[in-house]
């Protein structure tokens, strides 16, 4: 990545940890983070639970001080009333949330979320003065075809063409092929440079350059310790969205640490 931007580790934990074991997480995390010295104006870190437990996450990273940030997965799309099981962007921000993620590939499937909807909770999560993780990125089908490029960067024209260039630069994307999340099977770093590149190009011809070289482009789908530090020195890749690294406290702690220390 290029040194303008600050790089971002985002776990997402998906629906896993009940609010104890993501306060036990929290603690162990942020002495191992103590322990390598780890810079947080360096690399910022983000953590996403499940809704039970993101006061819990609130109460322990408060009550240390600590630098990490946290949001929320998904979020309702309407403020207030009679949505049974939905949680607004008010109550999610009022937690002291700085990120919640939107559109996830899973949410796209196992969720009535069509891009209309994913419009409305980029636009739910920006009123509330918090940040939309959006996430975007290819099926198996779509790279078959050699489209994925056109999809990635259609897939967030579809949630910015409304956006002024005030919220658009409030924008972070994280570009996650469909065919490698939780598979084992990692983007090239070429082809994730490649995605990232189209991304922010055509956010720059959109909202002009300085938009386009603010908004933070993630790399998610299978990251390790292994394969981070190849991505995150590609120019336009300014972190990952991690899954299931993100629930091994060691695992999580190297790719932050190797994510510092590859862009410093
Ligand atoms: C994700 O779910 O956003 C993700 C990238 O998962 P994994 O790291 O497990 O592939």
């Amino acid at each position: 990545m290029t040194s303008k931007r600050i790089p971002l580790v985002a776990g997402n934990w998906k629906m896993n940890f009940d609010h104890l074991e993501a306060t036990y997480f929290i603690q162990q995390f942020a002495w191992k983070l103590r322990a390598i010295h780890f810079d947080h104006k360096r690399c910022e870190i983000a953590l996403m639970p499940s809704f039970t437990s993101l006061r819990s996450v609130q109460v322990a990273i408060e009550s240390d001080n600590l630098k990490i940030r946290y949001g929320a997965q998904a979020v309702s799309v309407t403020s207030q009333g009679a949505f049974t099981g939905d949680v607004s962007a008010d109550m999610i921000a009022h937690l002291g949330c700085s990120y919640v993620i939107v559109g996830h590939s899973e949410r796209r499937k196992y969720h009535p979320e069509d891009d209309a909807n994913i419009v409305d909770q980029v636009r739910a999560v920006l009123a509330a003065g918090m940040q939309p993780i959006l996430c975007v990125g290819e099926s198996y089908e779509e790279r078959r075809k050699g489209i994925e490029l056109d999809f990635a960067v259609g897939q967030v024209r579809d949630v910015t063409c409304d956006l002024s260039d005030e919220e658009a630069a409030k924008l972070i994307v994280a570009y996650e092929p469909v065919w490698a999340i939780g598979t084992g099977m990692v983007a090239t770093p070429q082809s994730a440079q490649d995605a990232a590149k189209a991304i922010r190009n055509d956010l720059s011809a959109t909202f002009g350059t300085e938009v386009g070289e603010t908004v933070r482009i993630l790399y998610g789908g299978s990251v390790s310790s292994k394969n981070a530090v190849e991505l995150i020195r590609e120019p336009d890749v300014d972190g990952f969205l991690i899954g299931g690294a993100a629930l091994k406290v060691d695992e999580l702690t190297r790719i932050c640490k190797l994510t510092m220390e590859a862009t410093s």
